[in-house]
């Protein structure tokens, strides 16, 4: 059982999908296609979905973005989500065109009037508005010396939105308040779940590449998803959004708020390693990110894989299967008791054969 637990929040429906209310956590991604070309942005969306994204948004810079937006939800599964900035008339045609969600930024959607507009929209075609706030596009919040009053000027910049959106009763809101500083990130979150308690959608934005992308995505969110804060993610990187789900996944599954399927445990080798098996686990996850099904899974399959006996059989008792290094071969145990040997060559066929076993059984269950 886990201490940590989740905040409460009301629940919101997006075309089926549902965030908060104690839903598992949601898996979104944006496409950075030309969404001007519909084709290539329903290519990729296709991914996305292939990789287990939930909730997929696009970004809509004019008109001719906007009128693609049926085309694309005719050939997509998943919810769609329009990324709104500047011109709230890109927005209501994107409502015209079934849109599923709007985003809407505070920082440059322009006046009240505006905003009104569109809830009157939404309300009428009953789809949700995330209010994402963002600092880099609220000036003022530069303006502040300290992380916690920027935090503050964030968390104030989204209740304002939040109040035109109450005052026509309109409450299938999520909200987000993301900056690149994860100490200002964290407390802008806390601000505003304190005084509501509309899902939110967690992120740090412009978080960097795939690596330190990752690695601060991960130290900001598992921050506030250890809080209880947030009901879907999106992990923001430099690199193919297939990229964001594969690393949402892992991130939640190492906090066991969701299951990607499989959980390798592998050992950092040293000299006691007479196995290759800082390659042996590149190519088993290689091979594993492109098996289907196993999200289906309602617990994931853990594999412990290592380098040597010291360590190798305590982890494997704890995991369903494992192999533990030995002289250029391997000892297999399952479920804690050894059942054979196996060649270094042999690991990474060994370890999906008795996946695809486990993955078969654990479906019959
Ligand atoms: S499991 Fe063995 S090989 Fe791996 S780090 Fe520990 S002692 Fe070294």
């Amino acid at each position: 059982m886990k201490f940590f637990k989740r905040i409460q929040t009301r629940k919101i429906n997006i075309d089926g999908v549902t965030i908060g209310g104690g839903s598992p956590i949601v898996v979104q991604s944006m496409t950075n296609t030309n969404s001007r070309d519909w084709k290539a942005t329903v290519k990729q969306i296709k991914q996305l979905q292939e990789a287990g994204c939930e909730i997929v948004r696009v970004s809509l810079p004019d008109m001719e973005a906007a009128y693609n937006v049926s085309k694309i939800k005719k050939n997509i599964k998943i919810p769609l989500v329009a990324d709104i900035h500047f011109d709230y008339r890109i927005a209501l045609e994107a409502i015209k065109q079934g849109i599923d969600k709007l985003r809407i930024n505070p920082g440059n959607i322009g006046s009240k009037d505006r905003v009104e507009a569109l809830v009157k929209e939404a309300k009428k075609a009953h789809i949700p508005i995330r209010i994402g706030v963002n600092a880099g596009s609220l000036k003022k919040v530069y303006n502040f010396s300290d992380n916690f009053s920027r935090a503050k000027a964030l968390a104030n910049a989204a209740m304002e939105h939040v109040k035109i959106l109450e005052k026509h009763s309109f409450q299938d809101v999520v909200v987000s308040l993301k900056a690149s500083n994860i100490d200002t990130t964290v407390q802008a979150y806390k601000i505003f779940a304190s005084k509501r308690n509309y899902p939110l959608h967690l992120g740090i934005t412009e978080a960097g590449s795939i690596f330190s992308g990752t690695v601060k995505s991960s130290a900001g969110l598992g921050i506030m998803l250890y809080y209880g804060i947030g009901d879907t993610i999106r992990v923001s990187l430099t690199a193919d959004p297939v990229e964001e789900v594969k690393t949402a996944y892992s991130l939640l599954q190492s906090m066991e708020l969701r299951n990607s399927g499989i959980e390798i445990v592998s050992c950092p080798t040293c000299a006691r390693c007479e196995v290759d098996l800082i390659k042996i686990v590149s190519e088993v996850e290689k091979k594993i990110s492109t098996m289907k099904g196993l999200k289906k899974l309602s617990k994931p399959i853990k594999v412990a894989l290592m380098g040597c006996v010291v360590n190798g059989p305590g982890e494997a008792k704890d995991a369903d299967f494992g192999i533990a290094g030995g002289k250029h071969t391997g000892i297999l145990f399952k479920d804690g008791k050894v059942i054979g040997k196996v060649s270094s060559d042999k690991w990474v066929e060994k370890v999906i054969s008795m996946i695809k076993q486990y993955s078969v059984i654990a479906r019959k269950l």
